[in-house]
């Protein structure tokens, strides 16, 4: 069955799939933040981390 979270974005409701894994990211439908599934029993939702790659140089 989907799990449902609040973003901690802007605490709006986020579904997941019932195969969503710890680590897996997902996109909050209301603002569009990345969020990474931190726990599945019962599911929690963290900020992802911003994918920049514009370090190093
Ligand atoms: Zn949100």
């Amino acid at each position: 069955m989907p799990a449902t979270s609040k973003c901690p974005e802007c605490d709006g409701n986020v579904s997941v799939g019932a195969d969503a894994v710890k680590g897996e990211i997902v996109s909050c439908p209301d603002c569009g933040a990345e969020l990474e599934v931190t726990a599945t029993a019962p599911l929690a939702l963290a900020l992802a981390p911003e994918a920049e790659e514009d370090w190093g140089e």
